[in-house]
């Protein structure tokens, strides 16, 4: 019997650890190729440090064909163009490759029409693209000749607030570095219905810890808000009402890449793709998605909607269930790993500049048993020792380390 061939679209948290470990549940014994548009590896979470160049871009990416090539495992540098789902086929550019398991990792891109005034060339900033965040830093050494008020936040239907808090702390920290910090005012605006929401419903004492952190900083907050535009040095948001700032880093609403959304049969209307507690697409026993790729239900109303963070360590739990089911598949048993993206555990660190807050929680999303925030400087030092850990487990291909 020919080995089986599983494809892998994206080569990220997700798409790498997927794919190294069907390799590594199979004992090799399965061909596996990767197909992604990057060819280096991007440690995300150290964006938000970029703009002060305190981690250059390669600091923080790694090239992933060797990693590919010593777990045999084929890399092909190419974006997925098509996806021929009845006919078991991803095209790109370079060809066509037929697969038995597809599993999709091809994570986000900004959907910066959200609000108009965004965008890479737009009048604020943004930190979610290594691209972006380039253009942060340079705008970042501009303000620092003309310093301002200072305008942080996330638009409507945003998901990834852990990231504009962090920011918003880093800059605080680099502008009393600076010597500035007294004569810049600073504003975070969010949908967050109240500081410390997340998009993953709040956490115990999540609310007080982040109003003592801005209190501290004095940085004022407008929540439960949505933006209208941005023009040249000015915010306006829904109500009318107008921001101005010298310098500005929105986070707009992730939405999923364009080949998924073209493949209406798997994808819904933000271009993400519904999945079973199994990973495995509703319609494909075959065709699998995790990470950002995968879509995960908003379990709430708010005036302002509020997207999910879907982070890295969800994302890993989601490509290990992916693969040990894929792998189940190929030895002709049924998928029995069941794992929701709620039920995982919240495993993460808020970044502010010298120091920040641990947070764990039993669940991602609400009902919870257990949560907990630490804050302090032993936070700083855990996200950078964790950046170094995990940039160097990845290199590696080491996915089945924690
Ligand atoms: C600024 C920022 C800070 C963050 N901070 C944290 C943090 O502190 N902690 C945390 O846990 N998480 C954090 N995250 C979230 C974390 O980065 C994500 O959870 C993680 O990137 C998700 O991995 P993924 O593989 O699903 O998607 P991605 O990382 O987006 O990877 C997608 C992959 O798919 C590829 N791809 C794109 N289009 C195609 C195509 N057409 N065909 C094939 N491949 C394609 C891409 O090139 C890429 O390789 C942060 C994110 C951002 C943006």
């Amino acid at each position: 019997m020919s080995r089986k061939k599983v494809v892998v679209l994206g080569s990220n948290f997700g798409g790498l650890t997927a794919a190294i470990s069907v390799k590594n549940e199979l004992d090799g014994d399965v061909d596996v190729t990767v197909i992604s548009p990057s060819d280096r590896f991007l440690f995300n979470p150290s964006l938000i440090w970029l703009p002060f160049g305190k981690r250059t871009p390669d600091d923080i990416t790694f090239p992933v064909a060797p990693t590919f090539e010593n777990h045999d495992v084929d890399f092909v540098h190419a974006p997925a163009t098509e996806l021929l789902l009845d006919q078991q086929q991803v095209l790109t550019p370079q060809g066509s490759y037929g697969y038995d398991y597809l599993i999709i990792a091809t994570g986000y891109q900004n959907n910066h029409d959200v609000v108009p005034g965004l965008g890479p060339n737009g009048n604020a900033y943004n930190i979610t693209t290594l691209e972006e965040a380039i253009k942060a830093g340079e705008g970042w050494k501009r303000f620092l000749e003309n310093p301002g008020p200072i305008v942080i936040g996330a638009t409507q239907g945003a998901g990834c607030f852990g990231a504009a808090y962090e920011f918003l702390f880093n800059v605080s920290h680099q502008l009393r570095k600076n010597g500035i910090k007294k004569q810049v005012p600073m504003t975070y605006v969010s949908p967050e219905p109240e500081l410390g929401h997340f998009g993953i419903g709040g956490l115990k004492h999540g609310e007080t810890l982040l109003e003592m952190f801005l209190k501290k900083e004095k940085i004022s907050a407008v929540l439960d808000t949505g933006m209208s535009y941005v023009d040249e040095g000015r915010l306006v948001l829904a109500d009318d009402r107008k921001l101005d700032f010298n310098y500005a880093m929105i986070i707009p609403p992730f939405v999923g890449q364009d080949v998924v959304r073209k493949a209406t049969e798997i994808s819904d209307d933000k271009g993400y793709v519904p999945v079973r507690d199994t990973y495995q697409t509703e319609p494909y026993d075959n065709v699998y998605a995790v990470g950002i790729a995968a879509a995960v239900d908003v379990p709430w109303h708010t005036a302002n909607p509020v997207g999910i963070p879907k982070t890295g360590f969800p994302t890993e739990q989601q490509a290990h269930v992916a693969a040990k089911n894929v792998a189940a598949q190929i030895r002709g048993e049924e998928p029995d790993v069941h794992k929701t993206f709620g039920d995982i555990g919240a495993i993460c660190v808020m970044d502010a500049g010298n120091n920040g807050v641990i947070i764990l929680a039993d669940k991602m999303l609400p009902p919870r048993k257990h949560s907990v925030m630490i804050p302090g400087p032993q936070a700083h030092a855990m996200k950078i020792a964790f950046e170094k850990y995990f940039i160097w487990k990845a290199k590696h291909g080491y996915v089945s380390l924690p």
